[in-house]
């Protein structure tokens, strides 16, 4: 061993000085911790030499156990184990649909708590408990306490999901370097940013299969800096739905109708020590309930292709998002303990046309990219390539008719900012109301709503006349902050968005795959709003001169003219746009008389106000 070197009192070199960063895979299943040591990364294992914690936490009542040691409470006492948290991560207690054996409380709207035998604990205080065993156990190997972290989290994460997350790791007692998306930590694992020729832009696909969720991700490295250009995947859709894909093939064989509980669980564990064999061999055994199913390696092809199918239909979407073809990808990279399978990575083969790249322990490989990056951005390393993730649904807000102005789109590379303008729709309005929504579709009831602030003190003005200017900011981690400012004054407000909860896993897919499907409808229910909205504004503007002026009208042409206002205010109640455009060209015959009649009336009594003193004076 090497001898440690001790500097002299008050001399120690600080540039110099070492500082201890972590990478933390926070998987659904199991969780594990990585450093940089030495200049190469390395997975950290606990005292019994196991570096895969499973994400497991049982609450006794006077005693907590932790992975390995809480699996077993799984089946004797489920109420209490808590096993699968990152599902509950960032949910309110009605985003929660999915089963689970778990007694949860709080209101419809917040973050549900377990109620336990140590009384209640919120998704976020769980997750801290296994954050902090990683974090005791990286501090017991390396001797010396932690200074930073990397946590990575899926691309599919939205705000409160990733903000969950942090508070989860503070929680824990760690300083938080940044929250990383899992697909992009694989890629620096593999080196894919360390390419030296920087003549070719060059792109990577990451095939990302966990216990429980899949994730695809595009990354591009140009120019020496590494992008993300899409993301996709499912939130529920993993090595479990193997298992019960299997379990339902072994209930045909056996002709079983139902399983109970027990039965049931006890069909997935032996189903799933059938999948992990057939990693390593041609064939194996299928022991449930004294009875031996054999299982070759084609019959479970078969069996889970259905799954197969699902996620190669992703990967084709993906590379359409980023505008890719085949042969514009250089690597694939497979992710997650489900790419062992053989099926698995055939499957891959045959979509990509390649061999993926498989020689990193594909359960370790999240972490090792998280280690790399803490230490890059904990200042021990010289390396100065950036990493940039994406949003993975666009952000906006409402303006008049309950439409969305699309500020960054999804897919767009983090972190961003963007600023636009905006105005007031009344004369002398004071105020204005900022809501913020995410999702893809074009009016506000089909997006999800992230929050709202009101910015007051606008100078009164006429309607149109005001500088609002609105900016989005979203950071490394994917939160985002929404200013508003009103230009001639400086009067300004702002939020975080800390939404506090997240979107449930089909509500995800469903706003992403709603913007495609509704990208035609979208566009017509945009117009008629918009010339909803146009046809208000003028009505306003002609009340409010029919107020001063109406006198300038013959009694004739002010029937005329009320009749065609109420003919359009009637066809503004429907949604039949040919007939409010109609109307509103009805309307402006009669109107555009009255502004001429009005403009005439102005220039009469501006010339009357005019001496000829003020002729000669200006010139
Ligand atoms: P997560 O990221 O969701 O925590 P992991 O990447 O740890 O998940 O993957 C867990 C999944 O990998 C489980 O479904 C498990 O059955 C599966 N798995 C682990 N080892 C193997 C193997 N040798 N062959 C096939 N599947 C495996
Ligand atoms: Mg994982």
């Amino acid at each position: 061993m090497a001898l440690l070197q001790i500097a002299e009192p008050g001399q120690s070199s600080a540039p110099h000085e070492h500082r201890i960063a972590i990478g933390i895979d926070l998987g659904t299943t199991h969780s594990l911790v990585a450093t940089v040591l030495s200049g190469k990364a390395k997975v950290l294992n606990d005292e019994q030499g196991r570096v895969l914690l499973p994400s497991i936490v049982h609450y006794a009542q006077n005693s907590t156990e932790y992975g390995d040691a809480a699996k077993p409470f799984t089946t004797t006492d489920p109420k209490n184990t808590i096993v699968s948290i990152k599902r509950f991560m960032g949910r309110s207690k009605a985003d929660i649909k999915f089963q689970h054996p778990y007694t949860l409380v709080g209101e419809d709207h917040q973050m549900p708590a377990f109620e336990t035998a140590q009384g209640r604990k919120t998704p976020v205080e769980i997750s801290a408990e296994i954050l902090k065993q990683l974090k005791d156990r990286a501090e017991a190997s390396l001797n010396n306490p932690i200074n930073g972290a990397v946590i990575t989290v899926p691309a599919y994460f939205d705000e409160a999901q990733r903000q969950a997350t942090r508070d989860a790791a503070q929680l824990a007692g760690l300083n938080v370097l940044r929250l990383l998306n899992e697909p992009t930590a694989a890629a620096v694992a593999y080196g894919l940013d360390q390419d030296t020729n920087l003549e070719n832009d060059r792109n990577y696909v990451i095939y990302d299969l966990g216990g429980g969720t899949f994730d695809v991700s595009i990354l591009r490295f140009s120019q020496g800096v590494f992008e993300v250009l899409a993301t996709g995947g499912h939130t529920a859709l993993g090595g479990d739905d193997l298992d019960r894909l299997i379990v339902k093939w072994a209930k045909k064989q056996l002709n079983i109708e139902t399983l109970d509980d027990a039965e049931y669980a006890h069909f997935i564990v032996a189903a799933r020590k059938a999948k992990e064999a057939l990693s390593d061999n041609e064939a194996t055994d299928l022991k449930v309930l004294d009875q031996h199913l054999s299982l070759d390696r084609a019959t479970f092809e078969n069996i889970i292709k259905v799954a197969l199918d699902k996620t190669i239909n992703v990967c084709n979407r993906v590379l359409r998002d980023a505008k890719l073809d085949l042969s514009d990808i250089q690597n694939v990279v497979l992710v997650g303990g489900s790419t062992r399978s053989y099926a698995v990575q055939q499957a891959v083969r045959e979509v990509f046309k390649q061999e993926p790249l498989c020689t990193i322990n594909p359960d370790e490989v999240v972490a090792i990219g998280a280690s790399i990056t803490a230490n890059q951005l904990i200042g021990n390393s010289q390396d100065g390539s950036l990493l940039l993730d994406v949003t993975p649904l666009s952000l906006g807000l409402e303006t008049m008719g309950g439409l969305v102005e699309r500020l960054i789109s999804r897919n767009t590379a983090i972190p961003v900012a963007r600023r636009q303008e905006f105005t007031t729709y009344q004369d002398g309005q004071t105020a204005m109301l900022i809501h913020v929504v995410q999702g893809e579709r074009d009016l506000v009831e089909h997006c999800r709503s992230l929050g709202r602030f009101v910015l007051h003190g606008i100078p009164p003005m006429t309607a149109g006349q005001a500088r609002i200017e609105v900016t989005f900011q979203v950071d490394a981690d994917g939160l985002l902050s929404v200013a508003a400012k009103e230009t001639t004054s400086g009067v300004n407000a702002h939020i975080d968005i800390k939404p506090s909860y997240g979107l449930a896993d089909d509500d995800m897919q469903r706003l992403l795959l709603d913007g495609y499907k509704f990208a035609e409808e979208d566009k017509n229910l945009r117009h008629l709003q918009e010339t909803k909205v146009e046809a208000k504004r003028e009505l306003e503007a002609l009340e409010q001169a029919l107020k001063v002026d109406s006198a300038l009208l013959s009694s004739v042409q002010l029937t005329d003219l009320n009749h065609a206002k109420e003919q359009l205010e009637q066809q503004l109640t429907t949604s039949d746009i040919k007939a409010i455009e109609t109307a509103v060209e009805q309307l402006k015959i009669h109107s555009d008389a009255f502004a001429a009649a009005r403009m005439n009336q102005h220039i009469d009594q501006a010339l009357k106000g005019t001496k000829l003193d003020d002729w000669s004076n200006s010139n």
